[in-house]
């Protein structure tokens, strides 16, 4: 500012000391050489008065290099203008704005900190022009006034920062830059360099800002994505994602729930525990994906069974359940009938129709349990015996419970049952379908608990093979069933009687040996046939296959029981020492009603007597089946057409009797 004054000063001395001269018109050129330069000094006043008021309103960083560089160039009348300001990273500088010749291509352009005239100034933090030359040693001099012989620049420093410079090059009248120039150009940048340094700071003030506002959007949509997540996490925990049905903890809790709503409202509530039957081999047969999807069908598929007030979930795999609530025992037992009827209508999936069937297991609120845990190992064990007894439905029942409790009971009974001689044979005939005569007999096992009455095998068959005393059962079985046979033989019956013989008993190194052991001669190993079930032979083959051959060698005949239940093949049954089929009763019974599954029967029976087996068809209820079986060649029958399985007083009072024929 104090240049300023100066000049202002000087303008109107000037002005005073022409009007002395021009009264006393001595001479006319200098007063016209005066006049010349008050007119300049003039013009340069009322420039820098229009900066001074333009670049006051200019908070617009760009526009004001702009101005400072149009109206610098017109200050010292230069050819270009430049306005390299030093960038925030201290390394380089940029020429911002520019004006006059060639600016155009320059500006933009970012050049190291030490380069040029710029790094002159920055280092000194002075003007330079050519008088500066002299103030250098020879070599410089020689280098700068090649370079930099027509050009002024000048420092802008701001009050708290260097900013950068004003440089001026080539004088429009092809004159050199004056000191008087760079006393106006200095005079110039003082006063502008506050204002840019205030544009910068309100463009720094912008940028925060817009990286403000900027962040605070991203703050926003990440807030947005943190509550999706949050939705989706909280979905993940409670609900199975395949189906979006409510998943286990979902479920126990609305179990929780509902029990202590019927515990308040004195209602009964049923809890239904229902697992795919066949879903593993479906799902091993087709694929992941297509077990998924079905999973998913019969998830939409039950959905049409579930009332508003029932809560229906996935517990895992290809087990769902459904909490029935103000719901009896026969209300109960009819919902889950539906459930169970929808699932074993074969569906489409694609091009492939499949029929899944499923066990249900039922335990009801209160008799069955009062919390959410007995409640569910009721509705497990109950589901457990509907599989493992083919009944569809199971309501609880403590003798079927496996659960630990159920099951500790289970166990401790049934060591109990070896010293209380607890097991029973019952015996249920096999009739020759060409002479109708019984010429065999299947063993079947009973356990006559005390508390509970008749236990079926399928129960502690289970048990057994689990706590090891499986094959202390066999043996037994084997010597009652030899022991009554050889009675019979006696009694002039000759009877082969068959004995169902455990994967597990077949695994005991020492099997063969016990048998031989029982055995007196293969006389009375022909008395014997041992029913293994197909299954058997998948894992342990090359091993089972030797123990078989060890059977046979002994005289006991070899059948494969519940054929077309499980993955073997005939062919592969063919390598086996096995004369006899027993066709599995889920294709007989239904025979006469069934196309299918005459055909399965039929063509079993073609093909097991090209490999030289003989065929049984077992659960055979109707004289039709019977007649229709005969008919087709089928070697023996059983069934609760011919007989149910009877006690050996019962069948002894049979075979004591007229003899057991058909027809
Ligand atoms: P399995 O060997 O297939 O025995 C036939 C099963 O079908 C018997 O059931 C029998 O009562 C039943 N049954 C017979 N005729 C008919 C009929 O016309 N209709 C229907 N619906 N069923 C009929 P059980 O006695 O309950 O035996 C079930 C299974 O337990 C047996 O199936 C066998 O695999 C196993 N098992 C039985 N006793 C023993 C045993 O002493 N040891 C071993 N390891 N398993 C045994
Ligand atoms: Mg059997
Ligand atoms: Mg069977």
């Amino acid at each position: 500012m104090s240049d300023l004054c100066t000049t202002l000063e000087s303008v109107s001395i000037l002005s005073r000391g022409l009007h002395r001269v021009s009264d006393k018109e001595k001479n006319k050129g200098k007063i016209s050489d005066l006049r010349e330069s008050l007119q300049h000094r003039e013009t340069e006043i009322d420039l820098l008065q229009r900066t001074f008021t333009e670049i006051g309103s200019e908070l617009d960083i760009n526009n004001l290099f702009q101005l400072v560089a149009d109206r610098a160039r017109e200050l010292v009348k230069a050819e270009t203008l430049l306005i390299p300001i030093l960038d925030e990273n201290c390394e380089t500088y940029t020429y911002r704005a520019g004006s006059g010749i060639n600016s155009g291509e320059i500006v933009g352009e970012s050049l190291p900190l030490e380069y040029g005239v710029c790094g002159w100034v920055w280092k000194h933090k002075r003007p330079w022009w050519r008088g500066v030359l002299d103030e250098l040693d020879e070599g410089e001099r020689n280098r700068w006034e090649k370079q930099a012989g027509t050009l002024i620049m000048v420092p802008l420093q701001g009050k708290e920062h260097f900013l950068g410079g004003i440089s001026a090059a080539n004088k429009t009248d092809r004159h050199e830059f004056t000191r008087r120039d760079l006393n106006l150009l200095t005079m110039f940048a003082g006063i502008v360099s506050v204002a840019i340094e205030n544009a910068m700071v309100v463009q720094q003030m912008e940028q925060t800002n817009r990286l403000n506002e900027d962040y605070r959007r991203r703050l926003k949509i990440m807030n947005k994505q943190l509550l999706e997540s949050n939705r989706e996490l909280e979905f993940h925990a409670l609900y199975d994602p395949l189906t979006s049905l409510p998943n286990r903890s979902l479920f126990r809790d609305r179990l929780s729930r509902g029990i202590t709503r019927a515990e308040s409202s004195g209602t009964k509530l049923g809890l239904l525990l229902i697992d795919l039957d066949r879903f593993k081999d479906i799902n091993d047969a087709l694929g992941h994906d297509k077990g998924d999807q079905i999973l998913k069908e019969i998830a939409l598929l039950l959905q049409q069974y579930v009332y508003p007030d029932d809560t229906f979930a996935r517990l895992g795999g290809d087990e769902f359940a459904v909490i029935l609530p103000d719901s009896g025992r026969e209300k109960i037992l009819s919902r889950a009938n539906a459930f169970l009827k929808a699932l074993e209508k074969p569906f489409q999936i694609n091009d492939s129709t499949i029929s899944v069937g499923a066990s249900i297991g039922i335990s009801i609120y209160p008799e069955h349990g009062d919390n959410v845990t007995d409640m569910l190992c009721r509705a497990d064990s109950a589901m457990y015996s509907a599989k493992k007894l083919k009944q569809g439905i199971t309501l609880y029942q403590p003798v079927n419970d496996h659960s630990p409790l159920g099951y500790l009971t289970m166990v401790t009974d049934l060591r109990k049952a070896f010293d209380n001689a607890e097991f029973e044979l019952y015996y249920q005939p096999q009739i020759d379908l060409k002479s109708n005569e019984m010429t065999a007999v299947e063993a079947l096992g009973r356990w006559v608990h005390p508390r509970y009455g008749i236990v079926k095998p399928d129960v502690f068959i289970c048990e057994l093979e689990q706590i090891g005393l499986i094959d202390k059962y066999t043996t037994w079985v084997i010597e009652t069933a030899l022991a009554h046979a050889t009675d019979w033989r006696k009694h002039g019956r000759e009877l082969k009687v068959s004995v169902n013989i455990s994967v597990n008993d077949l695994l005991n190194p020492e099997f063969t040996q016990r048998l031989e052991s029982l055995l007196g001669s293969t006389e009375e190993g022909q008395l014997l046939k041992f029913e293994i079930t197909e299954n058997l032979f998948l894992s342990e083959y090359d091993h089972l296959f030797d123990v078989l051959e060890h059977i046979r060698y002994l005289g006991i005949t070899l059948s494969i029981d519940d054929f077309g239940t499980g993955y073997s093949s005939l062919s592969r049954l063919k390598k086996l020492p096995v004369s006899e089929l027993k066709i599995d009763q889920s294709f007989v019974t239904d025979m006469e009603k069934s196309q299918n599954d005459e055909v399965i029967v039929h063509s079993t029976i073609e093909l097991a007597h090209n490999l030289g087996m003989s065929v049984v068809a077992e659960g055979v209820q109707s004289a039709a089946t019977l007649q229709r079986l005969a008919s087709l060649g089928c070697d023996l029958a059983q069934g609760f057409i011919i007989s149910e399985p009877l006690s050996a007083e019962q069948f002894e009072l049979l075979l004591g009797g007229p003899q057991v024929k058909v027809g």
